[in-house]
């Protein structure tokens, strides 16, 4: 009974409107003074109390139960309840203190000055049954002082690839932010989506997300930049309180203490993106005001899914020129943030040498997951960074070489027969990863029919069973992802009204590693009608 997941199992789930809240990042940091709700600078203050704007018919779209029972908050018996209301910023209930946090941060490698939460508010932290302190937020529930010139509002198409994709990527292991709810406003909001002067009214949405904390690198970056050491003291200080509190015990040196955290965020953002390397997401928009201190995937926006196995594609139509945030570039660019955020806590820790510790740990912590994962995904119990050099290198050439789906290709690896007769090895299995099947017969199917043999020659020399080399695999070979286009399917049947489509989604991308035939259909390659469809292959930052 006193075990944490017994507790969790047994315990009551308590109605949302019944839930006592305990508002830590209130009450023990600075807000601003001022709570005009008009655009405008902020100084000396971690946030600005906010209230949600009513929206005209708030209606409960989609529900995350698993999110609800982490929280321990009873499912909801209505569409149209208490909880619609809260969710979609109707009713503030007792005991919440909405803010918006205040942040700052680089966008596509340039100091942008304060950005803070233009449209998210946190509602109020929750604790769990579990005994963790998690914050309710609501993006897209208006406008704050941190709006600039946008309106607060969030589209139904992007909300429910944000409300979507916490959660598949949660089931497939990759640290992130939750998703309780996606509340359907009734109220419509104008988005230029294709950014060609053609701008279109759209259903307007709120998802109420889920973190222990929605801080980012940003919120460190605007105290330096604005020269409020006391604040980025203070701040420092509730995190690693709250969040890294075993610090506190084993540092009592300030300087090392701070030294220290900034390697743990360090080695957390190297776990975090080689995860997005193993399942193939692309973040989209990795600027330092969408990077979390605790190492979590955070701000789903243009984000996408690797199909073709290609290190240059991103699904940002805003990047397509630079190219800065797409697949291959996603390591380099997560310790280029974390380079920002070292000179952001100079403030605090004038330790350079630590902090470049930290920076070095990024990189040694990256290589050995990554080391991992490959391991993983290949099915091997060991990798020689030398002697399997040529093996891992040219295998990756060969899928850049022609269009080759990374999810089919590495699940279906685990089927290539590898004790049969060398020239019984072929490529068979994973004809269904190629987008161009004819590529198979002009000589690439013969090349990677030899990789194979190779591959297969590679497994026998570590003499396993085959029951744990193929476990091994499907535990790091997901069936199931958010391909872009079943987001998009998604979407438009719930535009419709019909919601049959993101349940079914939702139920799958709960099992990501399981094999379910009753939705074999979820787990093919992309069609081809999906190739150039918008919101299938490309998507703007217009949300
Ligand atoms: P993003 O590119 O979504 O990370 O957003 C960058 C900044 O723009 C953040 O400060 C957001 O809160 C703000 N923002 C984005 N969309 C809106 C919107 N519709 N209304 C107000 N602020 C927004
Ligand atoms: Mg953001």
């Amino acid at each position: 009974m006193n075990d944490p997941v017994s507790r969790h199992l047994l315990a009551p789930q308590t109605p949302l409107g019944e839930l006592t809240f305990d508002n830590s990042f209130v009450r023990e940091l600075p807000g601003d003074p001022e709570q005009r709700n008009v655009p405008r600078a902020v100084r000396n203050a971690c946030y600005t109390r906010v209230s949600p704007t009513p929206v005209a018919a708030p209606t409960l779209l989609a529900w995350s139960e698993a999110t609800a029972a982490m929280l321990g908050i009873a499912n909801p018996a209505s569409p149209t309840g208490l909880e619609a209301a809260v969710l979609g910023g109707n009713r503030v209930l007792d005991g919440m203190q909405p803010y918006a946090a205040r942040y700052g941060g680089h966008q596509f490698g340039h100091w942008a000055g304060q950005l803070g939460d233009g449209r998210a508010m946190t509602l109020a932290e929750v604790i769990g049954p579990d005994g963790a302190r998690r914050e309710l937020q609501l993006k897209g529930a208006g406008r704050t002082p941190y709006s600039r010139t946008a309106d607060g509002r969030a589209v139904l198409r992007s909300s429910v690839r944000e409300f979507l994709c916490s959660e598949a990527m949660h089931f497939l292991g990759v640290p992130t932010t939750r998703a309780l709810s996606l509340v359907g406003t009734g109220d419509a909001v104008v988005r230029d989506m294709f950014y060609d002067g053609n701008p279109q009214a759209e259903p307007g949405a709120v998802v109420c997300r889920v973190a222990p904390s929605f801080v980012r690198f940003g919120n460190f970056e605007i105290l330096a930049a604005q020269d409020e050491p006391h604040l980025s003291k203070r701040l420092a200080d509730y995190v690693i309180a709250q969040h890294f509190s075993h610090l506190l015990q084993e540092h009592p040196d300030p300087t090392e203490r701070y030294a220290t955290w900034f390697e743990t965020i360090c080695r957390r953002t190297a776990v975090l993106v080689s995860e997005w390397m193993r399942v193939g997401f692309v973040h989209g928009v990795m600027n330092t005001d969408n990077m979390s201190i605790l190492g979590l995937t955070i701000d789903y926006g243009p984000y996408g899914w690797l199909e073709g196995y290609d290190l240059g594609w991103t699904p940002n139509t805003t990047d397509a020129e630079g190219r800065r945030y797409c697949y291959g570039n996603q390591p380099g660019i997560a310790q280029w943030n974390l380079v920002r955020l070292a000179n952001a806590l100079l403030p605090l820790c004038s330790d350079t040498a630590a902090l470049e510790r930290g920076l070095a740990a990024f990189a040694n912590t990256f290589e050995a997951a990554s080391d991992q994962m490959l391991r993983n995904k290949l099915g091997l119990a060991t990798l020689d960074r030398e002697g399997d050099d040529a093996l891992v290198s040219d295998l990756f050439a060969l899928l850049q070489a022609t269009e080759t789906d990374m999810t089919l290709f590495f699940r279906n690896l685990a089927r290539i027969p590898i004790d049969a007769p060398d020239q019984a090895i072929d490529a068979a299995p994973l004809r269904i990863a190629f987008y161009d099947e004819a590529a198979l017969a002009h000589g690439h199917g013969e090349k990677l029919a030899n990789w194979l043999r190779r591959y297969a020659m590679r497994v026998r020399q570590e003499a396993r069973p085959a029951t744990e080399r193929l476990a091994q695999m499907n535990q790091a070979n997901p069936k199931y992802v958010l391909r872009n286009y079943l987001a998009q399917q998604a979407i438009d049947a719930l535009a419709q009204g019909d919601a049959s489509v993101i349940e079914r989604l939702m139920s799958v991308l709960k099992h990501p590693y399981d094999e379910l035939p009753q939705h074999e259909d979820l787990a093919a390659r992309r069609p081809e009608w999906a190739r150039h469809k918008a919101g299938c292959s490309a998507l703007s930052c217009s949300s």
